[in-house]
């Protein structure tokens, strides 16, 4: 019962002996560990996935960051890696060879629809996106060559959800493995291993760290999953985390239910108030009772993070730009996850798009951080009024 305490996970497990009485646990900055003895490095060698041998293998200060990771996404193990983006490659490529397939949603995160379309092809890897709302459309796109399901909900930019427990089992029953980015909702709001998904991978580099200071992935799964990812993957490829990313990581996961909390309430109502707004088309948050998905969003998620995008009703570029260049407490940047409130406009072009939502100039997708809600409508109400 303690054990799925989340207070006991964020704040005691695995920290009742530190050295020197410590509350804070130290930072482990060694690249190597040294053994009293033949037999104890014989075992360290012999099974580096659970001791600490050399850092780039396992360090104690990365391992409690995934200690506390596994047991907030209720996986058996997890793994620390050095990106989001390094988190989504390993956990794909660990379960393809040339001739796979790969079924995935087409408005994933941007880099993970160029590693399946362009980076996997060249190892005769293939890949079907689908718009992933109806699952008979998700199914009908399996062969017998699909190996892996990778899906993100909701979707980066367009919100979309899919239905995880029956495509889980649908997944499951092919023998498909069945990879999410859970990176929205956080392990907070949602919990995929509990619907039957098989992998959860996270960017750590939003809210897990929660202070916009870190890059950092990380992958949940079962005990065999993580131990072939670890051994297949991870150590030829040498996607570390280092243990003062790790230590900032534990340090963000002291607050992160309170976060989480917060960003939930702001992003309701800044959405509600947007919803409401004569220049403001359409919002796409799940957690809006006029969401199209409302009530998958109410069977997945306890809650909503403080991501979502809305449409303004202009169709002009220089409308778009005036009112991204009047808002003053937004910032006009990528990522999101910090304490910060953040704006990106889809008519900014980036390095990987693919995905057909940016070219709707008229898309917005806002962060809200943890600034007073009214203050943040204060300075959209005003950013608004530049649209003719
Ligand atoms: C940022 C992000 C990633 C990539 O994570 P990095 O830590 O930047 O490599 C993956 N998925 C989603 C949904 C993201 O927002």
């Amino acid at each position: 019962m303690e054990q799925n305490n989340l207070s006991y996970i964020l704040h005691h497990m695995n920290e009742d002996e530190l050295p020197k009485n410590a509350v804070s646990p130290p930072i482990f900055q060694t690249s190597i560990f040294c053994f009293p003895s033949f037999a104890s490095f014989q075992e360290a060698i012999t099974d580096e996935v659970n001791h600490s041998l050399y850092t780039r293998g396992n360090n104690p200060t990365i391992m409690l960051a995934e200690q506390k990771i596994a047991a907030l996404e209720g996986g058996e193990r997890a793994k620390l890696v050095s990106s989001g983006v390094s988190a989504i490659a390993h956990s794909i490529m660990a379960f393809v060879r040339s001739g796979d397939h790969v079924v995935c949603v087409e408005d994933c995160y941007s880099w993970t629809r160029v590693l399946l379309s362009s980076y996997l092809a060249r190892f005769n890897v293939f890949v079907t996106f689908v718009e992933g709302t109806d699952p008979d459309e998700v199914i009908a796109a399996f062969r017998k060559e699909t190996r892996v399901l990778y899906l993100e909900s909701p979707t980066t930019l367009t919100f979309k959800l899919q239905d995880l427990p029956v495509l889980a089992a649908a997944a499951r029953q092919r023998n498909i493995k069945s990879i999410i980015d859970n990176t929205w909702a956080t392990p907070i709001f949602c919990n995929p291993i509990s619907m039957g998904i098989d992998l959860v991978v996270h960017s750590g580099s939003k809210y897990l760290g929660g202070a916009s200071d870190i890059i950092a992935g990380a992958i949940v799964g079962s005990r065999d999953d993580i131990d072939l990812i670890q051994k297949q993957e991870f150590l030829q490829i040498g996607t570390v985390a280092d243990p003062f990313m790790a230590w900032l990581m534990i340090r963000g996961l002291r607050t992160l239910h309170i976060r989480m909390k917060a960003h939930y309430e702001g992003a309701l109502a800044v959405a509600a108030y947007l919803e409401k707004h004569p220049k403001v088309k359409s919002v796409l948050y799940p957690m809006l009772d006029s969401y199209s998905q409302k009530d998958l969003a109410r069977r997945l998620y306890k809650g909503g993070s403080g991501l979502f995008s809305f449409n303004l009703k202009t169709r002009k570029l220089e409308e778009v730009v005036h009112f991204v260049d009047t808002l003053r407490l937004f910032k006009r940047a990528v990522s999101w996850g910090g304490y910060e409130s953040l704006i990106f406009p889809s008519a900014v072009k980036g390095g990987a798009s693919g995905n057909a939502a940016f070219d709707d100039i008229s898309l917005i997708r806002l962060h809200i951080g943890l600034e007073a809600a009214e203050d943040l409508i204060e300075d959209l109400d005003n950013a608004l009024r530049c649209i003719g």
